[in-house]
């Protein structure tokens, strides 16, 4: 017999997703469980953040408790093109009251010590979390989640039963794996991999910005300083060009970072690796389907796209408050009860942030010139916007239009990709 918990919100997941969500539902006075396998501290990719993102760590009212972590502070991103001539620079920039654009800062983290920041916050907000891992879903006779089970560390089973399954679990993607959610299908970035580490020694620019190092298509790296001696840098290629090299990660990692760009090289003449070499392969896909009667995902647990540009914790403490809000709709005031699926319009404004960030970014990878000029001359402001992480208006702005046009006039990425191929 496994013991049973019953709660309003059973969230899978304690990363920066499913904790503010917690937060966010006990603002509306809504009970939650958050389930999560790791003990925090642990280690997590994902450092740098968009303006936007910094905002909805003051929002979630953590601007003192963030001073306590390890973190430096970002005012932009300065993208080097190949060879290391032709940089562009995006500041993080917001919008005052009066719509105009002003100075604006965020921070880069260290994820293990943020991670745990934002889970104590929710225990403090009264969640209860559950050190275990959630194994299966529970449904009714409808098919509709009420609840899921849960192996604890000690090995004890327990069920949790609750209105809500909320899915914050990452790439584990636990509601599409159990086939609630839709399934998961490859984004234009799956075939990619990421190799990281923390280092000492790098020599990073005044303002301790994140530095982004362009090779060729689908070849670059990044250098994002998380303290005030370390910085994350990592390599991204695509897997067969690293499985052609027969060379371990470790001496791949090392040897790119100094070919991959002459910028990069320079910065990281002698380091020291304080963290072990690790990678992720394959991280691009796309769930649809990812809400319904009963469930809801949040951030990595129905889409990610590519970490180039730092949206991925942007989308998880977003897509949270959107969560808590159309939860809390539902649950104190009924809205939706009668429909097939109450969270379709959540669905629906998630996606719109995402399709944003998915044409921006394939317009980078497939006319990087174009997109220099937008950036840099043509559209400024509507990309210090997008690159800000204010990615949900119904309108298109300008530059969002020319990105839309010129992506439109050449075949999908994945086709571009294979046509070149043939071509080579
Ligand atoms: C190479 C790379 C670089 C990146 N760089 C950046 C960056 O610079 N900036 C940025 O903003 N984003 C970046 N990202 C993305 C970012 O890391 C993620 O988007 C972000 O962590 C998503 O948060 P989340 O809460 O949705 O998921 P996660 O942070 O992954 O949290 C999910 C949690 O769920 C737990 N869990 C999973 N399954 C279960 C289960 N069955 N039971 C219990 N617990 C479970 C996990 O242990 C984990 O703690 C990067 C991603 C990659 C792949």
């Amino acid at each position: 017999m496994h013991s049973v918990i019953n709660t309003q919100v059973v969230i899978v997941g304690g990363g920066p997703g499913g904790a503010a969500s917690a937060v966010f539902l006990a603002e509306k006075g809504i009970q939650s469980v958050i389930i999560e396998k790791e003990s925090f501290p642990r280690f997590h990719i994902g450092e740098s953040m968009t303006g936007e993102c910094g905002n909805m760590v003051r929002r979630l009212g953590l601007e003192e408790a963030i001073q306590q972590v390890p973190r430096t502070i970002k005012h932009g991103v300065n993208v080097y093109g190949q060879g290391g001539i032709n940089a562009f620079w995006i500041p993080v920039m917001r919008r005052a009251e009066n719509g105009e654009l002003v100075k604006g800062d965020t921070w880069q983290v260290r994820r293990g010590e943020f991670d745990k920041m934002l889970l104590n916050k929710a225990k403090e907000s009264g969640a209860n979390v559950i050190l275990g891992k959630a194994v299966k879903v529970i449904t009714n006779d409808e098919n509709v989640p009420c609840g899921v089970t849960v192996r604890q560390e000690d090995g004890e089973m327990v069920d949790i039963m609750a209105e809500i399954v909320l899915d914050a679990s990452g790439a584990a993607t636990f509601l599409s794996t159990a086939g609630i959610a839709g399934e998961k299908g490859r984004g234009n970035y799956d075939r990619q991999i990421a190799i990281y580490a923390h280092v000492k020694g790098a020599k990073r620019d005044e303002q301790d910005n994140t530095l982004i190092f362009y090779q060729k298509k689908n070849h670059w790296a990044w250098f994002i300083p998380i303290d005030e001696e370390t910085v994350s840098i990592g390599v991204v290629t695509p897997s067969s060009y690293y499985r052609s090299s027969n060379e371990d990660m470790r001496d791949f990692y090392l040897r790119e970072m100094h070919k991959i760009n002459p910028q990069l090289s320079q910065r990281v003449p002698d380091v020291n690796l304080v963290e072990e070499v690790r990678a992720t392969s394959n991280y691009s896909y796309h769930i649809r389907d990812f809400a319904g009667k009963g469930f809801i995902c949040v951030g990595d647990a129905h889409r990610f796209i590519d970490p180039i540009f730092s949206f991925g914790l942007h989308f998880a403490l977003t897509e949270a408050k959107f969560a808590a809000d159309v939860i809390a709709d539902y649950l104190l005031e009924g809205v939706g009860r009668e429909l097939d699926n109450p969270f379709a319009e959540y669905e629906r404004h998630c996606e719109l942030g995402m399709d944003t960030i998915q044409d921006v970014l394939d317009c980078f990878w497939e006319h990087p010139f174009s997109f220099a000029f937008f950036v840099h001359s043509r559209y400024v402001d509507d990309f210090i916007d997008i690159f800000a992480g204010r990615v949900y208006q119904e309108n298109p702005s300008k530059g969002l239009q020319a990105v839309r046009k010129i992506i439109a006039k050449t075949a999908t990425p994945v086709e571009a990709s294979a046509e070149m191929a043939v071509a080579a």
